[in-house]
């Protein structure tokens, strides 16, 4: 899925424009509410990693797929180079014998499953299809195939175009657990457009902390939310959970149906934080880890720098994790910084505005959030200084 190239162009344009008014704010006074027990990184936290650069692609259409992102890994573009990522899914050895026509992958009825070469796990995955535009056959019987993230769970493909068949084995299904949110799907002989995110469980000493999801848009249109996997369904049978490999391959059904595929490829997603990714609702003792990792950094920072700025950086450094040498280090140089300003005054006080100023959000940040054990006097009286010369504008 890729945002409307006009949302993005905005979306980049705001966040430039926010950046630009908050990397004043930020040095002045590390900026909105501090880490917490489970959030290792600030309110817009100037230290927390930018996200990498990926330059979108285009959507297709029925004529001409679309182009995947600059990031994607690509399993199949059309051409008969990339059927070489594909093999026999029952003999992995052994090349498959569905076949490249017209920029398209297609099955061979009685061929059997394909498989990529290449194993990995959770991803987003762009897949399109098409079933034979002579529709023969009802129910399942009609232009079925289907995907199969990791060879371990089923997102329905079927021609369901004008033909019923049981809910939870719908195109768009995760086949024998959920019925599509809808039924999307084209006519038959027209591109079907699936992006699916897939998730796979998590175990931990033999017990599931966290179930795998699926997400899936047919056509653009939501058809799983955030699914759990339950155990990843079937045929018939009720699924349980289980853990699925570290990785496994894509797999493409054959079920007797010369179903067609194109633009075939994969983006894979960083670990959740039940596996101990850096991401939302991170556990206490990875978060504590995190603190620590930023607050080492900031500290080998802080030893390159002198004088002001290296004592803004040690102060830095306290807010991820507290730290006795550190502390006592760095108030020892605020009181140093105090001294070195606070019988200044004309010229040479105002060109001190901008390190006064620093200095006290910093300071003023420390107490607020409780980060020191007690306000530093220091606070206060470059406060008094701000104050006196007219430099405390609330604007
Ligand atoms: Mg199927």
């Amino acid at each position: 899925m890729s945002l409307p190239m006009r949302t993005h162009t905005r979306s980049t344009l705001l966040s430039g424009l926010v950046l630009a008014a908050a990397a004043p704010l930020a040095s002045a006074g590390f900026y909105g509410d501090p880490p917490d027990a489970t959030h290792p990184w600030a309110i817009h936290d100037e230290n927390r990693p930018q996200p990498p650069r990926v330059e979108p692609g285009d959507y297709s259409s029925q004529e001409k797929p679309g182009k995947p992102p600059s990031d994607a890994i690509i399993l199949f573009d059309g051409t008969p180079a990339t059927l070489a990522n594909w093999v026999s899914n029952q003999n992995p050895g052994e090349p498959t014998k569905w076949v490249v026509q017209d920029g398209s992958l297609q099955c061979v009825p009685g061929a059997g499953y394909v498989r990529t070469k290449q194993e990995w796990g959770d991803c987003q995955l762009h897949v399109e299809w098409s079933a034979p535009t002579k529709a023969e056959g009802s129910s399942q019987g009609r232009g079925n195939s289907g995907i199969f993230p990791m060879g371990q769970v089923e997102v329905q493909v079927l021609d369901n175009f004008n033909n019923p068949t049981y809910a939870d084995g719908f195109a768009g299904s995760v086949y024998g657990v959920n019925p599509p949110l809808a039924n999307a799907v084209r006519a038959p002989g027209t591109w079907q457009v699936y992006d699916i995110v897939f998730r796979r469980p998590v175990f931990k000493d033999g017990k599931m902390i966290e179930d795998g999801y699926l997400t899936v848009f047919v056509n653009g249109v939501l058809t799983q939310d955030h699914t759990p996997l339950e155990g990843g369904g079937g045929h018939r049978a009720r699924s349980h959970n289980h853990p699925f490999p570290e990785k496994g391959p894509l797999q493409l059904q054959d079920h007797g149906n010369p179903v067609r595929y194109r633009n075939i490829w994969y983006r894979p997603l960083p670990a959740r934080a039940s596996e101990g990714g850096d991401v939302s609702h991170m556990s206490e003792a990875a978060t504590a880890a995190k603190r620590a990792q930023i607050a080492a950094g900031l500290r080998e920072e802080a030893s390159k720098l002198q004088g002001k700025d290296k004592m803004l950086k040690q102060m830095e450094s306290l807010v991820y994790t507290s730290d006795a040498a550190t502390l006592t280090e760095s108030t020892k140089a605020s009181a140093d910084f105090l001294a070195s300003v606070k019988d200044l005054s004309g010229d040479k006080l105002e060109a001190q505005k901008g390190a006064i100023r620093q200095v006290h959000g910093a300071l003023n940040y420390l107490s607020k959030f409780k980060i020191l054990p007690a306000a530093l006097p220091e606070e206060a009286a470059l406060a008094g200084i701000i104050d006196k010369a007219g430099w405390n504008d609330k604007k």
